[in-house]
């Protein structure tokens, strides 16, 4: 097999994966539209505010350790990771708060400040999403759903861990308490799955956050980028920004190579797609190269909710704010209905704000602090003029927050800035602006979701959120992981090289 691989795409899952296609001997190029790496997790500055577009709860970091391990390196040579605490605080309408923390006498404590009777609630609660982690996570995370009895296979513990329920009504069978139903089953809004659709068995996100903790990178998740990218410059891969790929070029049902916006056309039979699976089958794939995944098949899947992100700067600290804070307004259910069914704006909205100068004051200048709040809205299928509304969503935000979380808020401003569903879909080139590909339902998990390993193009393979096992960092970077199953290694002289053989090749 060839050694030249190309990977479409900087986003974690092209960084992972270029990590761990080079570490097999093959030499790697990296083409991404952008100017910057990260995809989604690129960087904005402003009025010397630090801000992280996108990811910045980081969970399970051993996945970032293993790809420097790779290569007989340390991770922390190149960035560092601190722990969070609380993991998050969710904040409701009524002004009452809850500090989502790792060690049970807090979280009991917690919990019992809302309903003493849930204690008992949530310790069957946890043990039981350490059992679908045991199985969801540590046996199928990184396992390759090619073929139907791959999920064959798995349908019995779904069934027996009654992980094919709504995470909603799982959780809701031990804790009784509205509030905490909500602190219990937000998470998934974190990979743009609906907490009454996604399947139960993301209750599997409990334990892991539980396992390994939430953390923050020391100058935010672009430190993590820089690592990766310092990293792979160092072992060889070339990574090339503002390169575009427009075609996907197909012979006899075989990948041979990409022609780029500017005209090169680059060789190779081996490409891995970090982008968006929907995106490269409709737009860079000729038809007539594609059986299954035809356009028609594609408009069919049902695509995530998008984002609107504001960031901002202020001349003012908040010292007595979470790093990570969860805002819920006053709807829980008819909300996410909105967001995910009807594909409307809704008057009231649930917020995530990110404060990272909690942790890392660098990130702002000198009294200042530096800000995200990000609001799940509807993807781009809603027909919403974003031209007009973004700056009146951006207003009524900032207004809520003034009145209600950041006292003055308005008067100490410094720089204020937004995106929205336009961006995932025109920069990031996401299929109706999702912001997380494919929504993460039952019938589009597994063996159903796009799959590692194209079966309309041989030597076409996918990493990132719209394959499996989804989206987050977890899911993308182990998505890196399948890879060293289905792409076929390079042999040198009719052997496999080892893995310092590979390093130096
Ligand atoms: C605002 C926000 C907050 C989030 N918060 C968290 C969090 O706290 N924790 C967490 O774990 N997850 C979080 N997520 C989810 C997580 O960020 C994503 O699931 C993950 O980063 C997606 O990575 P990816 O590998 O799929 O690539 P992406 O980040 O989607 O990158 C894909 C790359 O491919 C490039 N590309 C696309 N088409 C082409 C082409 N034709 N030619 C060349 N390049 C192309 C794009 O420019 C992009 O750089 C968040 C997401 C968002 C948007």
């Amino acid at each position: 097999m060839s050694k030249q691989a190309i990977v479409i795409g900087a986003g974690f899952g092209g960084l992972a994966a270029a990590a761990r296609l080079r570490a097999r001997g093959h030499q790697v190029t990296i083409l991404e539209a952008g100017g910057q790496a990260g995809g989604r997790a690129r960087a904005f500055e402003s009025e010397g505010f630090h801000f992280d577009a996108g990811p910045t709860v980081i969970t399970a970091p051993y996945l970032f350790d293993e790809l420097f391990e790779l290569f007989g390196k340390d991770r922390r040579d190149y960035f560092q990771l601190v722990p969070v605490d609380p993991f998050y605080r969710v904040v409701f309408p009524d002004g009452r708060s809850f500090d989502y923390v790792g060690d049970d006498e807090r979280l009991f404590a917690q919990i019992a400040k809302f309903n003493p009777a849930d204690v008992d609630g949530y310790k069957r609660l946890v043990e039981h999403s350490r059992r679908i982690f045991d199985v969801g996570y540590t046996e199928l995370v990184d396992a390759d759903f090619s073929k139907f009895g791959d999920m064959m296979r798995i349908v019995p513990d779904l069934v027996r861990l009654r992980a094919y329920k709504s995470l909603y009504g799982l959780v809701a069978r031990y804790i009784k308490d509205d509030a905490l139903r909500q602190v219990f089953t937000f998470q998934p809004l974190l990979i743009g799955g609906n907490p009454f659709r996604v399947p139960g068995i993301y209750l599997l996100i409990h334990w892991l956050e539980r396992k390994w903790g939430v953390h923050f990178a020391m100058g935010g998740t672009t430190a993590i980028v820089q690592g990766l990218t310092r990293l792979l410059g160092e072992v060889g891969v070339d990574l090339r920004l503002e390169a575009p790929v427009e075609r996907i070029e197909v012979q006899n049902g075989r990948a041979k190579g990409v022609l780029l916006a500017d005209g090169t056309f680059l060789e190779s039979e081996i490409i891995v797609s970090n982008a968006d699976p929907a995106m490269v089958y409709t737009k860079l794939i000729d038809a007539a190269a594609r059986r299954k995944h035809s356009d028609a098949s594609i408009a069919r899947k049902r695509y995530s909710m998008s984002l609107f992100v504001g960031y901002f700067g202020t001349k003012k600290t908040y010292p007595d704010l979470a790093h990570h804070s969860i805002l819920l307004g006053p709807r829980y259910r008819g909300l996410l209905t909105d967001i995910f069914d009807r594909k409307t704006l809704s008057e009231d909205f649930s917020l995530y704000l990110h404060a990272p100068t909690r942790t890392d004051p660098s990130l702002a200048p000198p009294g200042g602090e530096s800000f995200y709040v990000l609001s799940p809205v509807p993807n781009q299928a809603s027909g919403i003029d974003w031209s007009v509304e973004g700056p009146r969503y951006m207003d009524r935000i900032l207004d809520a927050l003034d009145a209600e979380h950041l006292p003055g808020l308005r008067d100490n401003l410094v720089t204020d800035f937004h995106v929205d569903p336009t961006y995932f879909e025109g920069e990031l080139r996401s299929y109706q602006g999702a912001a997380f590909g494919l929504e993460p339902t039952l019938r589009q998990s597994a063996y159903f979701r796009f799959h590692n390993a194209s079966e309309d193009v041989a030597g076409l393979y996918f990493v990132g959120a719209g394959v499996h096992p989804g989206a987050g960092l977890p899911g993308v970077l182990s998505s890196a992981k399948v890879l060293d199953r289905v792409v076929p290694a390079p042999a040198t002289k009719g052997r496999v090289l080892s893995l310092p053989e590979a390093v130096s090749a």
